[in-house]
C-alpha cells in the first residue's frame, strides 16, 4: 500500500537575503549583482511549484543506531537514537520548488549564460530552503499546541544520519504526489527538494531550543548536533 501523508501547495516567497546565503559571501560582488538578483527572484517565483509533504509517525522501538517507526520503517545512524531519546514520533517531510528552475538553468548554462544560471540555481535553492523551513514551523507550532517538545531538524546526508536516510523518509512520504523521486544514488529528483525528519514527544531530551537543550552542558565538544558552545561555568555554578 503507498504511503499516505499531508500534501501542502504553497506560495513561493523569496528576498534577495534567501538567495545570497544560497549563492556564498559575495564581497565587491554585491552591487554588481543586485539586477540579476532581482531578475533571479522573478523567474524563481514563476517556474516554482512549491509544495510539502508530511506525515508524523511514532516511534516503535530504538536500538543500537537504529529508530524504528509505525509501519516498521527504520532509520538507521549512530546518533538517531540519542538525537530522539524521549521522542514519542517523528514528522518526516519533503518540500520542493519543484522541477521547473532546474530546468531553465540547464537551458541558461547551454545557451553560454553561466551568471544567470547560477544565481537562478541559488533563488531555486533559497525556494526549496524555504518551503522546508515554513513547513518546520507549521509541524512545530501544532506539535507545541498539544504540549510536546520538537528537536532539531534532521537531514539525511549528515554526519549524525548519513544519506542512506533519504530511504526511510520515501518509504514514509508519498513523495510521488509532489512529483519528487528518489534516484538510485541518493539524489533527488527535482534537485531543489529538501528531505527532513522532526523529532517530537512531552519527554524529548534534545531540542531545537539551545536555551533549553543539554548541548551546553555536554563536553561532546566535536559533536555534529551541538546546538551552542559548551558553557564549562555551567558545572561550576551548578555542580559546587
Ligand atoms: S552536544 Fe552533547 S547533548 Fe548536544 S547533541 Fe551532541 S552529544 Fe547530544
Amino acid at each position: 500500500m503507498p504511503p499516505t501523508g499531508t500534501i501542502r501547495r504553497v506560495d513561493a516567497e523569496l528576498e534577495p537575503d534567501d538567495v545570497w546565503r544560497c549563492l556564498g559571501p559575495a564581497g565587491g560582488a554585491r552591487d554588481r549583482l543586485a539586477g540579476d538578483i532581482e531578475w533571479a527572484i522573478s523567474e524563481a517565483v514563476s517556474l516554482a511549484e512549491p509544495a510539502s509533504a508530511t506525515r508524523a509517525l511514532r516511534v516503535q522501538t530504538m536500538g543500537r543506531g537504529e529508530v524504528t517507526f509505525d509501519g516498521g520503517i527504520s532509520a538507521r545512524g549512530r546518533m538517531l537514537p540519542h538525537l530522539m531519546e524521549g521522542a514519542e514520533g517523528g514528522v518526516f517531510l519533503l518540500a520542493t520548488a519543484g522541477p521547473g528552475i532546474g530546468v531553465r538553468v540547464s537551458e541558461l548554462f547551454a545557451a553560454d549564460r553561466p551568471v544567470e544560471a547560477i544565481v537562478l540555481d541559488a533563488a531555486g535553492s533559497a525556494i526549496a530552503m524555504n518551503v522546508q523551513s515554513r513547513t518546520v514551523t507549521e509541524i512545530a507550532d501544532a506539535r507545541k499546541e498539544v504540549g510536546d517538545l520538537i528537536g532539531p531538524c534532521l537531514v539525511p546526508g549528515n554526519e549524525y544520519w548519513d544519506l542512506e536516510g533519504q530511504r526511510a523518509v520515501f518509504d514514509a512520504l508519498p513523495a510521488h504526489r509532489i512529483g519528487v523521486r528518489l534516484l538510485d544514488s541518493l539524489q533527488m529528483d527535482p534537485q531543489k527538494t529538501q528531505s527532513a525528519l522532526v523529532p517530537f514527544g512531552a519527554e524529548l531530551h534534545i531540542l531545537d531550543d539551545p536555551a533549553s537543550s543539554p548541548c551546553s552542558r555536554c563536553k561532546a565538544t566535536r559533536c555534529p548536533m551541538r546546538l551552542e558552545p559548551y558553557a564549562a561555568a555551567w558545572e561550576t555554578e551548578n555542580l559546587s
